[in-house]
């Protein structure tokens, strides 16, 4: 039940009418409904007349009606107001175990009816998982029903004279988390906007060699300058796009766009006549667009279309590809035998089992700076560092620290044999044209 409690304190919104107080008369009937269930199976059956539940009573449990007819209604006796009668397919009860709340009807078998048992626990896990949106969406289409079986209620009394349910109150919109939703839709709404109307650009970050210093090639990272909200970060938007399709245009963006400034970069080497040819570009790449079946083949387009080799792209992926393994070696191995070489980004904050890499060959680990910036405060974190880096030299793999902030913690990434630094000490990410200038004096 800790799912359906979750969402029903999410989105507290229980229509007015669920009494809280159960009678005795509505408990009695609720347990000769259980005494007719098994256990141990998912059907029940119910003679005619039986009451199913009541009005008032906890709810763990809907039904989907097999055979026969059951009335859902309100009130008692000569009171009671019908407010549906269902039949075969039909489904009742889900609205208590969805938010948990009491039942806000009762129910009652017109004939034998044949009914498929659904506990809580297991719609409760399909909700869980669902998005907040989904989950948002059931909440405010169980409010309204709810509200309405009470103005149904009401209208039998007119004296009591309750609102219509449009104007009930909604608890839920008071609710932080619904908040935090419908700025999330709204977000989402202005970032379809973002591809189409140009908004996103890329900053550059130099990654620097740390024995000598020298740029050896620059992560492209996403911005979003949106005319409503100002320049927004991709700590904002991308896990948005990603959980919606967005990511896939996104990404093809971000694909074109890294691939035009990466030969503008050659260019400028060739003009320096500095014949670097391990300079590189590397591109974050999200497992959804990993996925995508025909991702190698755009890739392959892309690269030639801009006529930039594949050597000269390293695309990072973080070890959340690995959730499908089979498929995410079966990728990554297609790149690397075309020359794409594969950075394993955040490396130690995603995947618990280290399985992959015996499994998959990658060209190098990016230790997240989340164990940098602790790199010189915690000997946990330095112990952690060094076993990463010694992994990485026994497998043959050159390692990155990402979030150098600090000379002493990139001393310390010296003296533990680190290859490669990125971070603020270096230099924060660039407008291209800055990148570029900065190629111009590659020696610290
Ligand atoms: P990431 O791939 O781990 O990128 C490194 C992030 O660390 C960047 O944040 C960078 O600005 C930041 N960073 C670099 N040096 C330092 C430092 O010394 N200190 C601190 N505190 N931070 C540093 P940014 O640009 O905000 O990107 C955040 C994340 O958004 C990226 O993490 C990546 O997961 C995602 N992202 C960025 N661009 C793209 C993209 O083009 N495609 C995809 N799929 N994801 C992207
Ligand atoms: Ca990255
Ligand atoms: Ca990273």
């Amino acid at each position: 039940m800790k799912n359906a409690t979750s969402l029903a304190s999410l989105f507290a919104a229980k229509g007015p009418a669920a009494p809280e107080v159960i009678s005795p008369e509505a408990d009695s009937s609720a347990l000769v409904a259980d005494i007719a269930v098994s256990p141990e199976c998912n059907i029940r059956l119910f003679s005619a007349g039986e009451t199913i539940f009541v009005e008032g009573s906890s709810a763990d449990r809907a039904y989907i009606i097999e055979s026969g007819y059951v009335e859902i209604f309100v009130g008692a006796g000569e009171d009671s107001l019908q407010l549906n009668v269902l039949g075969p397919g039909d489904i009742f009860g889900e609205m208590g175990i969805i938010d948990a709340s009491p039942r806000s009807a009762s129910a009652k078998a017109l004939c034998p009816c044949r009914c498929i048992v659904v506990s809580a626990a297991q719609v409760a896990e399909r909700i869980e998982s669902s998005s907040p949106m989904v989950r948002l969406f059931i909440s405010m289409s169980l409010h309204r029903n709810r509200a309405y079986s009470a103005y149904l209620k009401t209208l039998s009394d007119p004296q009591i004279g309750l609102p219509s349910p449009a104007v009930t109150e909604k608890s839920y919109v008071k609710n932080q988390q619904y908040q935090q939703i419908l700025e999330d839709i709204k977000l989402e709404a202005d970032l379809q906007n973002a591809v189409r109307n140009d908004e996103l650009f890329l900053m550059y970050q130099p990654l620097f060699n740390l024995s000598d210093q020298k740029i050896i090639g620059f992560e492209s990272l996403l911005r979003w300058q949106c005319p409503q909200r100002g320049l927004v970060g991709p700590q904002q938007f991308i896990a948005i796009a990603e959980e919606t399709s967005l990511i896939l245009p996104m990404g093809d963006w971000i694909l074109e766009h890294s691939c035009a400034d990466l030969k503008r970069f050659q260019t400028q080497l060739d003009r320096q006549a500095q014949k670097n040819t391990n300079f590189f570009v590397s591109i974050n790449i999200s497992v959804r667009q990993f996925q995508q079946p025909d991702f190698f083949d755009r890739l392959m387009d892309c690269t030639q279309r801009h006529g930039v080799s594949a050597r000269q792209i390293k695309l990072e992926v973080t070890e959340r590809i690995f959730l499908d393994e089979v498929e995410a070696i079966d990728s990554i191995d297609k790149c690397r035998a075309a020359g794409f070489e594969v950075s394993l980004d955040d490396f130690g904050t995603g995947y618990s089992s280290l399985n992959y890499l015996e499994r998959c060959e990658i060209d190098c680990l990016k230790i997240d700076k989340s164990f940098i910036q602790k790199l010189c405060s915690s000997d946990r974190a330095k112990i952690l560092v060094g076993s990463i880096i010694d992994i990485a030299r026994q497998l043959g793999l050159p390692t990155v620290a990402e979030g150098i902030e600090t000379p002493s913690q990139m001393s310390a990434l010296q003296a533990m044999g680190c290859d490669i630094g990125q971070g603020f000490l270096f230099s924060h990410p660039l407008p291209f044209t800055e990148a570029l200038a900065l190629m111009e004096q590659p020696l610290r």
